[in-house]
């Protein structure tokens, strides 16, 4: 029997991944399935994109580049930065890394010893934990309530603070609630931050671009640009542009952090795909009109799947600022069905009975939740809601 480390016996796979391969097993066993687990959008990357990287491969782009990213995807991501969020970086202040999860990844192994503590807001992005986790830190869950919107207050960030805190995770618009921090709240939040200026800020804007208000994006370097030397941004191309396979990340910051994130990246990886960096320097470079067009998409599944789950009884849904996941309470119908003990039996009830997958929200330190995905056609999730009810109803 192999003994395996410590390190990796403190972790668990992806449950969003486990939801996914858990619906295509039932799938090829013949049952008529809707996956609502997946996080990634249901449209194809954008024709220019693709194009850019089929030109790289017969042009013989097809080599090793710089581990932190060519020159060129880092100046059209240094013009993403000034033309979107107002910020100026150079180029050695930005790593290209192969996806979102692996620019964290590098930060923490980068930033963490033992026992220091990372203050992860919950319902939290499944990974943040487990990375942490591995990089032999400790992970300390503020837990939010849907009273709350989802969203750490100043008080709750002050008093989870301690002198071994090194760094304080902020996911706007967020995976899995959907919600995003106003600029008054994350001044808020800032000033707490003054207080304490040997803590971190990592600002997770995975969805910057999918919001469905009038309000522009803003992080927590628009309330408070004096937090830059201490703020790493993370961001990507993946649920912006389509392009959750192409596994290109990006992240921007203090240079000495990036510096030390690019080592890490350089013993693991190396550089990210160099056909991947070609598309990702199109997808930045040309025209956003793509993004537009699924983001109207998003916010009308987004108005459908809201109020279609209001309406089923014991569920309450809050709308969301932007991405593509819903994250409505299940807690009254678990309170009153004795059989569901929790939100993971209940999602394995409504796997199996309405043939709907659903990720639990105790993946996200959230029970009581489930989180939806409509990242699909209206067609699909009229469909899927129609079975959650119906299901729920006998
Ligand atoms: N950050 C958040 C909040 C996410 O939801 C995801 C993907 O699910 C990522 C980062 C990582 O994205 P990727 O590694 O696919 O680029």
């Amino acid at each position: 029997d192999v003994q395996l480390s410590n390190r990796v016996n403190s972790i668990k796979p992806s449950p969003t991944l486990a939801v996914t391969n858990r619906a295509a097993e039932l799938r090829a066993a013949g049952q008529n399935i809707i996956g609502l687990g997946a996080g990634e959008p249901d449209f194809d990357t954008p024709a220019h994109i693709k194009q850019a990287a089929i030109d790289a491969i017969n042009s013989g782009f097809t080599k090793y580049t710089a581990v932190d990213g060519t020159p060129a995807l880092k100046k059209a991501i240094i013009a993403k930065f000034e033309r979107d969020n107002g910020l100026k970086y150079e180029a050695n202040q930005i790593l290209v890394s192969c996806g979102g999860k692996q620019s964290f990844f590098n930060l923490s192994l980068a930033l963490i010893n033992p026992g220091d503590e990372v203050i992860i807001p919950a319902p939290y992005w499944v990974s943040y934990p487990d990375m942490v986790l591995v990089s032999d830190g400790k992970p300390v869950i503020v837990t939010t309530t849907q009273e709350q919107r989802f969203k750490i207050s100043p008080q709750q960030l002050e008093a989870a603070i301690t002198p071994r805190t090194r760094l304080v995770v902020l996911n706007s618009p967020s995976n899995p609630t959907g919600v995003a921090y106003t600029l008054e709240e994350l001044a808020a939040l800032g000033e707490v931050l003054r207080r304490h200026p040997d803590v971190l800020i990592a600002t997770d804007d995975m969805y910057e671009h999918i919001l469905f208000g009038d309000k522009p994006f803003c992080n927590i370097l628009n309330a408070c640009p004096d937090l830059y030397e201490r703020t790493i941004v993370l961001n990507g191309v993946s649920k912006a542009y389509s392009m959750t396979g192409w596994r290109i990340g990006y992240a921007a910051g203090p240079a000495k952090l990036i510096g030390a994130m690019k080592k890490v990246q350089s013993q693991s990886t190396s550089n990210p795909t160099s056909i991947s960096q070609v598309a990702s320097q199109a997808a930045l470079e040309g025209d956003q009109e793509c993004v537009k067009e699924m983001v109207k998409a998003f916010k009308e599944r987004h108005d459908y799947v809201v109020s279609a789950l209001n309406e089923i009884e014991g569920v309450e849904c809050i709308p969301a600022d932007g991405t593509f996941y819903a994250f409505p309470s299940f807690q009254k119908v678990i309170d009153a069905r004795p059989e569901f003990a929790d939100d993971i039996a209940l999602a394995e009830y409504l796997l199996t009975e309405a043939g709907v997958a659903l990720v639990p929200g105790s993946a996200f330190g959230a029970p009581g939740n489930l989180r939806l995905s409509f990242a699909t056609s209206m067609d699909v999730l009229k469909d899927a809601i129609g079975r959650i009810a119906k299901a729920l109803n006998s």
